[in-house]
């Protein structure tokens, strides 16, 4: 069985959950219950299925009987987690994958081939840069990285080959926007397919199938878990890109999401809107709060109205997020002194949490990149990230306060 949006559940039917609101398709959405009638969505721990007879086993190969065959191919588990995110982006299907990382490189190299040419923005998660910087080469297809937020180069980077254009908006660890329905023109007029890794802003925030693009890819390790346990990720996008490109090469080669993480993910959207709606109001109050307090240089929050992007985050953001980037005084010293300061938010390179994490993003995710390369995407060495958890925001305040202290 392949999941899809419209997975029925036992007393509402695929209309009527597509017709609920948000919050509710996201503990409602996608339930396949057993007959046992399990309150909680089970966790299907299996390798395999078998079947009644020899003939239906012929006829679910032949794709005429709807039914799973292998894990590595789909499962109850994960095909629930699929439908209920599916739900929530308005895309026509979904796939998990093993994580992030796995999501971004099945839906890239599941549509290229070699003499394809790529075009991303150059402020990219660096395990991304590296896929499509040095993976997709060494395979013949060239690529070329642009200033995101420069409509016209995009435009200048456009070949007749051009098949994908790649983006994340916000950016790590400047947050940064791209302008979504600007580069899906591009991107359309080209007959190209946009790509865009929707983590920093989570799918509460930001619907980029609604802005244009074609594939949204996840870390579902980041907010969707929102607790620091797994790693999956989720591809979404059109039935077509799905049955056409995708799960033939995820059936094939593999990097399917276990049953364990793909529960973890699915009881994690229960609790999605809540968590980014009080992550994202600390967000708020501490990015004006440090923006007050002496030591600090510089605030970088979406929502903010001396964000130099803010009416584009007002146009394609429902809000300004989980992260907030800030630097301090005195470089990359006055940096460690704040960061080793801290007592509540911990240092880590990870981000969507319910604990606040804290990172210098120039000696640790942007470390690889030359002093020059990182003045070019604008992360200086007094740069610091915080991914705002789910501590009360006065506690964080002071955390930060007291640690300002030790500039
Ligand atoms: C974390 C992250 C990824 C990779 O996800 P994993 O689950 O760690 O593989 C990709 N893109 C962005 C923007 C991320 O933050």
């Amino acid at each position: 069985m392949s999941s899809n949006a419209s997975s029925s559940t036992d007393k509402l039917s695929p209309a009527e959950i597509a017709a609920l609101r948000p919050d509710t398709r996201l503990v409602h959405g996608g339930i396949l219950r057993s007959p046992f009638g399990e309150t909680a969505e089970a966790l299907y721990l299996t390798q395999g299925y078998v079947y009644d007879t020899a003939e239906q086993a012929e006829a679910r190969f032949k794709g005429e009987d709807p039914g799973f065959i292998y894990t590595r191919y789909s499962n109850p588990t994960a095909a629930m987690f699929e439908t209920r995110l599916a739900l929530l982006e308005g895309a026509e299907m979904a796939r998990a994958t093993a994580s992030g990382m796995a999501a971004v490189t099945a839906a890239l190299l599941c549509q290229l081939k070699a003499g394809d040419h790529v075009v991303a923005a150059r402020a990219l998660f660096g395990s991304c840069r590296y896929v499509i910087e040095e993976l997709l080469p060494r395979f013949g297809v060239a690529s070329t990285l642009v200033d995101g937020t420069d409509l016209d180069a995009w435009k200048a980077a456009i070949r007749p080959e051009t098949k994908v254009l790649f983006l994340e908006s916000p950016t790590n660890p400047t947050l940064e926007l791209v302008d979504i329905a600007a580069v899906a023109e591009i991107s359309k007029a080209a007959g190209a397919c946009l790509v865009v890794d929707n983590v920093f802003a989570t799918p509460m925030l930001q619907s980029p199938l609604a802005l244009g693009a074609d594939v949204v890819v996840y870390s579902a390790t980041k907010h969707i878990d929102g607790q620091g346990r797994c790693l999956a990720g989720v591809v979404l996008g059109s039935e077509k890109f799905l049955t056409d490109h995708l799960q033939t090469f995820l059936r094939q080669t593999g990097p399917s999401v276990s049953p364990f993480n793909a529960w973890v993910m699915l009881k994690g959207l229960e609790t999605l809107p809540l968590r980014i709606e009080r992550a994202q109001a600390s967000a708020t109050t501490l990015a004006d709060r440090l923006a007050a307090q002496p030591g600090v240089t510089k605030v970088i929050y979406p929502y903010r109205a001396d964000h130099p992007q803010y009416d584009l985050a007002r146009r394609q953001m429902r809000g300004g997020g989980t992260l907030v980037t800030f630097e301090v005084e005195g470089g990359k010293a006055g940096a460690f002194r704040f960061l080793n300061a801290l007592k509540v938010a911990r240092i880590s390179n990870n981000l969507g949490d319910a604990k606040s994490l804290v990172t210098h993003p120039a000696t640790t995710t942007h470390q690889r990149f030359t002093p020059e390369a990182r003045a070019q995407m604008g992360i200086s060495d007094g740069m610091v990230r915080l991914s705002v958890g789910l501590e009360h925001v006065d506690d964080l305040t002071d955390d930060a306060v007291r640690a300002l202290q030790a500039l």
